[in-house]
């Protein structure tokens, strides 16, 4: 897995189970979706795991752990502008840890998913040496309503909402899924395409356009720079961390040329949380391009977090 990262991974194991039953959507977006027969309501399901020693630290609190692990599925559905609906938790623990710990968990992911309007149906408990939560959630949207990954067109904005970097210095635990954000996005009209961010714009993004074999071009300027990126203590810039540190779990989505200022208002009359445009997709294939103030354009790789690859990303952009 290491020799060929996440998503050749994934694309391995499509390979196995073939395409997904007409009528549905598969893998491939953040959640799958799936009809309900006779129902004006789609499902959305999605699962994720979090593990010790990746996704949380032996000494992180243990209802951080619960937030997080609710936290990511609840941000997958927000992206789809699903209206959360069920969870359910399998937790692998070793043997001596604390029950009192394990309540605490839970005590994290149920205070999370009750703000966003899901409840924990159940789940299960298993022996491992390695405390993990796995979270599978269901969320609902009327039909062939929910926003896919799919939709983008060249000339579309490409919008982010919140501030992007330096999760890592806590922001990682303590998130809140856009959930209340999707929604409205999914009915305000002329969104073509949203997805969150949760391996970093550098990486996520590419993977938006590459379903429709789009490019983009953005504004080094418009990028919003969360101010946890400045305070990460290392070389690169403030525009690296926003582009490629991962977890912001922020959403990113497209707009039609005509939706854009209408959507621009009334988001700013509706949310207090920022919300920028950072540039537009192109019909280039594969080409990703970021223009600077001082007019210096530089194309830039796909270069975030990918699971199972070792080593740093390229480190000669966004300097
Ligand atoms: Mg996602």
């Amino acid at each position: 897995m290491r020799d060929v990262g996440e998503d050749a991974v994934i694309r391995a194991l499509l390979r196995v189970l073939g395409r997904a039953p007409g009528g549905t959507t598969g893998p491939g977006d953040d959640c799958a979706v799936v009809p309900l027969p006779d129902s004006p309501w789609e499902w959305h399901l999605t699962s994720d795991p979090v593990v010790e020693g990746i996704h949380f630290l032996a000494d992180t609190p243990p209802r951080a752990i619960g937030h997080k692990a609710v936290g990511r599925v609840l941000s997958d559905l927000a992206a789809m502008g699903s209206e959360p609906q069920w969870l359910l938790i399998d937790v692998t623990a070793p043997p001596d840890y604390p029950v009192r710990a394990l309540q605490d968990i839970y005590r994290g992911a149920s205070r999370l998913a009750k703000r966003c309007g899901a409840t924990i149906m159940g789940g299960d408990v298993g022996k491992a040496e390695q405390l993990s939560l796995h979270v599978f959630g269901i969320g609902q949207a009327p039909v062939n309503q929910g926003i896919l990954r799919r939709g983008a067109r060249a000339g579309d904005f490409i919008f982010v909402s919140g501030r992007l970097g330096g999760s890592l210095l806590g922001r990682h635990l303590k998130f809140i899924p856009r959930v209340a954000e999707g929604q409205w996005l999914r009915t305000c009209g002329g969104v073509t395409a949203m997805m969150d961010i949760s391996d970093g714009l550098a990486t996520d993004l590419p993977r938006l356009l590459a379903l429709n074999g789009l490019g983009a071009e953005l504004e080094a300027a418009s990028i919003p720079i969360h101010p946890d990126a400045r305070r990460m203590e290392d070389t690169h810039s403030d525009l690296y961390h926003a582009l490629t540190d991962g977890e912001d779990f922020e959403l990113l989505f497209t707009v039609s040329p005509r939706h854009r200022e209408q959507l621009e208002s009334d988001w700013k009359a509706t949310f207090k949380l920022p919300c920028r445009c950072i540039g537009r997709i192109t019909g280039q294939a594969q080409q990703f391009l970021i223009q600077y103030p001082d007019g210096r354009q530089e194309q830039w790789t796909a270069a975030g977090f990918q699971h199972f690859v070792s080593g740093e990303p390229e480190r000669e952009h966004f300097k």
